[in-house]
């Protein structure tokens, strides 16, 4: 009984989650992310991946988003870019960042770097590694860990088979082995923190596709910078990204790009509201 089932996320229960706009609001004031992401190596470019993390965090209501990555987004973007040659940490001024997108072989240098800024963070794709975990753990920074199965299976050690017939018993043994909030994505996605377990109804096969799990992290970005602690951002997160996935889906079915998701977050949002 102690671990209990795993809670729902239901509309009831994340609504009040939501941050508030007061009349007040300016762009410093409802939260500044940080992106740390790409790669640029010898015939091989990922230059997308962070800019739909950045579109993510803004979509779901970042007041100022800085891009930090070795490549600039190829149209103009409300990001402020920071370009550098090789992955390091500029000075930001922000409140959370979003670290590993695209870092291909330099994922494990970007979320050291991430380090540096001593703020809560989401650790994504390439960022995803056992030891950087440990040191977030260690540095008493909150970390909000987002990998699919297979990059799940590879931070357990064991194969995407069995953690697809297993969501919940891998998202809270990584919870567990980690110390941080884990977000296992797939249908479904589980929240793990601790012991604690939660089970996302949203979401949609036409996510399944591209980029869309950048525009997540990003959005859970925002949420922590606008104060969220990390279980909550990472379930109101997930629940919104799932519901613009249901929206986009009902309307479009198969075929989605990534940046609509981020697009539909705010029609999401306002649907909990
Ligand atoms: P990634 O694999 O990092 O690009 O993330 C993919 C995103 O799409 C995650 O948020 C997944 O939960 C979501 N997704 C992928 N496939 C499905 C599916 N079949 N049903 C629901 N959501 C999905
Ligand atoms: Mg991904």
């Amino acid at each position: 009984l102690e671990e209990g089932l795993p809670l729902l996320a239901t509309p009831e229960a994340l609504a009040p989650l939501l941050p508030p706009r007061p009349l007040t609001a300016h762009k410093g004031s409802v939260g500044r992310v940080g992106i740390l992401g790409g790669y640029r190596g010898e015939g091989l470019r990922y230059a997308g991946a962070p800019v739909l993390a950045a579109l993510g965090a803004y979509r779901m209501g970042a007041g100022l988003v800085h891009l930090v990555a070795p490549e600039g987004p190829l149209e103009p973007l409300e990001a402020v870019f920071h370009p550098v040659p090789s992955p390091t940490l500029p000075p930001l001024k922000v409140e959370a960042l979003a670290v590993g997108m695209g870092g291909g072989p330099w994922g494990k240098a970007w979320a050291l770097a991430a380090l540096e800024a001593r703020r809560p963070v989401v650790l994504d794709a390439d960022a995803l590694h056992l030891e950087v975990a440990l040191a977030y753990r260690e540095a008493g920074l909150p970390a909000v860990l987002t990998p699919h199965a297979g990059e799940a299976a590879r931070l357990l050690g064991t194969g995407p088979e069995e953690v697809a017939q297993d969501p919940l018993g891998a998202a809270r043994a990584l919870a567990e082995r980690t110390g941080l909030v884990v977000v296992l994505k797939g249908n479904p996605t589980v929240v793990a923190e601790g012991g604690r377990l939660s089970l996302n109804p949203t979401g949609h096969p036409a996510l399944a596709t591209g980029g869309t799990g950048d525009v997540l992290s990003g959005a859970i970005a925002a949420l922590l910078a606008a104060g969220l602690p990390p279980f909550e951002a990472a379930r109101l997160g997930v629940f919104l990204h799932g519901l613009a996935g249901d929206l986009l889906g009902e309307e479009k079915g198969v075929g989605l790009l990534a940046r609509e998701v981020a697009e539909a977050l705010p029609r999401a949002r306002r649907l909990l509201e």
